[in-house]
């Protein structure tokens, strides 16, 4: 932790002590309703039976937060074995929502698994657009496939395989790009830090190749959303300006939700701060 805490006070000066207070917040439950097998009403009368108390977010009427019932509670019900609901944290809720999916579109899910995105961009085009979600690892794959079938998105096109690795012949409308990373967003008191600066440039360079390749997969005029649960520069704006310039991909300027605690990134990227609803992320768009 002690290597992790210089690097962010190096980078963020007095301010990084506002990640460390987010790092130890307790954040409420958060869970997307899948609007493609449930309405909102009936989840949030669901989950008060439960006991739950239900707060729908401002930006996005999918998302709810919920205190009093614990993520193990609710993954016992109906509502979430039947793929109604999907536990997703509010700030992972974020890349689907800037990526605006629409119906007949061609959109790759470049580092999909276990699916929260996926089947978010799914229902978000209210299960029309024609999506492949790709994933290397083969346990986190298997999980993918599940939760596809689970929340009903069973016309995604999945791929086990590294995106790295994809036919330059393909080409899509839209990227999504919830690229691997160190996870600084969301280090809490139940998920250990694992940070290391070899860690730190091993995901740099992960991200650089895979943000090479989105941009050969985009057609001209397409839409990438690049996206980290990490705060650090070194993957998060950095990395934004540095593959804009080695492209020429344009930034197309995004905005924090309203109310959403922000950190400093370069102009229209958005990095959001860990406090006690959000979890750390970073978010930035691009048009080919
Ligand atoms: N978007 C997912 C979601 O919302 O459920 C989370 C994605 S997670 C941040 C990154 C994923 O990328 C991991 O499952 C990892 O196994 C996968 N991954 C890493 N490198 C990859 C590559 N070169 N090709 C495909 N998948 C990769």
């Amino acid at each position: 932790m002690n290597e992790l805490i210089s690097h962010l006070s190096a980078q963020y000066g007095a301010e990084h002590a506002r990640i460390l207070t987010g790092y130890s917040a307790e954040r409420p439950v958060s869970l997307r309703v899948n609007s493609l097998k449930a309405d909102v009403g009936e989840v949030i009368a669901a989950l008060q039976s439960l006991g739950g108390e239900v707060e729908i977010h401002p930006w996005y009427s999918a998302a709810l937060t919920v205190r009093g019932l614990t993520e193990s509670r609710i993954s016992e019900t109906n509502l979430f074995r039947e793929g109604k609901i999907y536990l997703q944290s509010l700030s992972s809720m974020l890349p689907p929502l800037y990526l605006e999916p629409k119906a007949g579109e061609s959109i790759l899910d470049m580092t999909a698994a276990p699916g929260g995105k996926t089947t978010e961009l799914f229902a978000l085009s209210e299960g029309k657009a024609l999506i492949t979600a790709c994933e290397r690892d083969k346990i986190r794959y298997d999980r993918l496939v599940f939760n596809l079938a689970r929340q009903g998105a069973g016309r995604v096109f999945a791929m086990r395989q590294d995106a790295c690795d994809l036919d330059d012949f393909l080409s899509f409308d839209k990227i999504l790009l919830d690229a691997p990373c160190t996870g600084s967003g969301t280090v809490s008191s139940l998920l250990p830090v694992r940070f290391a600066e070899e860690f730190l440039k091993k995901c740099v360079a992960r991200q650089e190749k895979l943000l090479k390749k989105a941009y050969r997969l985009l057609k001209k005029g397409g839409t990438l959303v690049y996206s980290t649960c990490s705060v650090l520069m070194e993957e998060d704006g950095e990395q934004a300006l540095r593959f804009a310039k080695a492209t020429g991909a344009a930034l197309v300027p995004i905005s924090a939700p309203d109310g959403a605690p922000t950190l400093p990134s370069p102009a229209g990227t958005v990095c959001i701060c860990p406090d006690a609803r959000y979890e750390g992320f970073f978010l930035a768009k691009f048009q080919k």
